[in-house]
């Protein structure tokens, strides 16, 4: 299990990690890899109650299961490639996972304010069709559908406790990875220019690890 390269994405709900991470994919090279934990949780929760009752009340997924995605993920990259992991890590074990399997680690830390972010998430849905991110009353980027849904974890009763929860972690994050290079990349600005810098300062990161 290696991999030459590793980019987390980390920040608050409704930072914008997914859009960035997928954007960053093609800019980085072809032969990188990309994995949205929370992403591919939903996708297995599907045919799981039990964890999806803990994702939609807003809760982490089983540490084994977090780890199984990513080890899985980085079994499938390729060898001089690169993997961006979107939303890990999230907690002490998975950051002691990633120091002791990942050779050449940058974090980038997607810093929004925290109104900017609230307000992303209140008007954030999930295609019913395609399962990608929509904006509410506009039509899904990917595959064309108007129908979609608020996920469980942003429904109004569970959406401000959550927030708090995960405001607290990420601070606790940071602390923990003291250690580690953080490249700290301003997401209140338009998503374009986002993509430009975290292009640049992830780039230049690169050349140097
Ligand atoms: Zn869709």
């Amino acid at each position: 299990m290696s991999v030459a390269k590793v980019v987390s994405l980390i920040g608050l709900p409704g930072a914008g990690k997914t859009t960035l991470a997928k954007a960053l994919l093609p800019r980085l090279g072809s032969n990188w890899t990309y994995l949205g934990t929370g992403e591919a949780l939903r996708a297995s929760g599907r045919s799981d109650s039990a964890l999806r009752k803990q994702l939609d009340g807003g809760y982490m997924a089983p540490e084994t299961m977090v780890r199984l995605l990513v080890a899985n993920a980085i079994d499938s990259c390729h060898a001089d490639g690169g993997l961006i992991l979107d939303g890990f890590p999230r907690s002490a074990p998975q950051v002691a996972f990633a120091l002791s399997h990942f050779k050449a680690w940058i974090v980038l830390h997607l810093d929004v304010r925290p109104t900017v972010a609230l307000r992303r998430l209140r008007s954030r849905r999930l295609c019913d069709d395609c399962g990608a991110s929509v904006k509410a009353f506009s039509l899904c980027p990917d595959c064309g559908s108007s129908r979609s849904s608020r996920r469980g974890e942003d429904a109004p009763e569970v959406l401000q406790n959550r927030f708090c929860r995960e405001r607290l972690h990420l601070d606790e994050l940071l602390l923990l990875l003291n250690k580690t290079t953080i490249l700290e990349v301003n997401g209140n600005t338009p998503g374009r220019t986002v993509i430009s810098r975290a292009t640049e300062v992830v780039s230049s990161a690169l050349l140097t690890t």
